[in-house]
């Protein structure tokens, strides 16, 4: 029952209509016994600033922010996690309500340690290994800094546009001792770059609902069999990319579980609880398997 004690969460984006995201935040809330709701909250672009500033005015305890506002929002914010500065985009507010002066907006990117974490729960442990992150948007800026941070000693960009994989590199400004190093190639060097690798990311929409047929690693082409493929689309969850790493004998690894991750990352810094990662998990499920 929603009451006067209700508490607030949302997304905010545009579109979001179709975010599995409020069912996995209200399942978990009504397993813990909360009186919370998370609600979608569409956002036009332009009009992120705000919106923000309406969720601090109307006792909202945060948000999740998605595409296309992740960049757009941190003007409206007072504080930034590390994480969030690094990467120049906040996927969780968390709204501190003091009891005196304004409210303080607080910004987290929990993508980067939703990424780690279902890496290592699907037995990859990025220390000390090579990677390759193809993509050069904001899902693979939270790859590649969460991957440095974790002691990843060389990670290969490989993006369509040049530019964009160089801007990364740049904005991300990594320290760059001497067994860290970061390139960037075009998507033609993929496959010598992927068999020099440990681990492949997927941090492109290639392979995602209804183009569910295409794939970043060429038809023809036999897949590495030591390689570890973490693809990030998670509709479908099993995409072409893992069907042809799991053919090779590789090791793959699903974009859903990266989204219960962070989704469980900013349910924890709302209600200061351990999120129940397997009911968020047996919520969203069947609505995957009816899409
Ligand atoms: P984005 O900022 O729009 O970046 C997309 C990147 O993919 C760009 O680098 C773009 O290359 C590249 N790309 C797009 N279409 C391509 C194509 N047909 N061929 C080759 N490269 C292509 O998007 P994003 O926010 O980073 O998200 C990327 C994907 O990750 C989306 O599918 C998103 O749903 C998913 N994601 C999943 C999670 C999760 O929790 N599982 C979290 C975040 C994101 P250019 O630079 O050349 O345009």
């Amino acid at each position: 029952m929603i009451d006067g004690e209700t508490r607030l969460v949302g997304l905010i984006g545009w579109p979001v209509a179709h975010s599995l995201s409020p069912a996995l935040h209200n399942a978990a809330f009504a397993a813990e016994a909360l009186n919370w709701r998370y609600l979608p909250l569409p956002v036009r672009p332009g009009e992120v600033a705000p919106a923000v500033r309406g969720l601090a005015a109307l006792g909202f305890r945060g948000a999740n922010v998605t595409v296309p506002h992740k960049r757009a929002v941190l003007e409206a914010l007072d504080v930034l996690s590390p994480e969030a500065a690094a990467l120049g985009a906040v996927n969780t507010i968390v709204v501190e309500h003091e009891t005196e002066g304004r409210p303080v907006l607080q910004g987290h990117n929990t993508d980067v340690p939703g990424f780690i974490e279902a890496l290592r729960a699907g037995g990859f442990e990025p220390q000390a290994t090579r990677a390759v992150v193809v993509g050069a948007g904001g899902a693979a800026r939270a790859a590649v800094y969460g991957l440095l941070q974790a002691g990843c000693h060389h990670v290969t960009i490989v993006n369509r546009s040049y530019e964009r994989a160089y801007d990364l590199i740049v904005d991300l400004d990594v320290p760059d001792p001497a067994e860290l190093e970061t390139e960037s190639c075009g998507l033609d060097n993929l496959v010598e770059a992927a068999y020099q690798a440990d681990l492949l990311v997927n941090a492109t929409p290639v392979g995602l609902w209804p183009q569910a047929e295409e794939t970043i690693w060429p038809a023809q082409t036999p897949f590495p069999a030591h390689l570890t493929v973490l693809d990030m689309v998670y509709h479908p969850n099993q995409t072409r990319l893992l069907q042809q790493a799991q053919r090779a004998g590789a090791r793959a690894i699903g974009g859903l579980d990266m989204l219960l991750r962070q989704g469980a990352r900013s349910w924890e810094l709302w209600t200061g609880r351990p999120a129940p990662l397997e009911v968020m998990r047996a919520a969203c499920e069947p609505i995957e398997k009816r899409r």
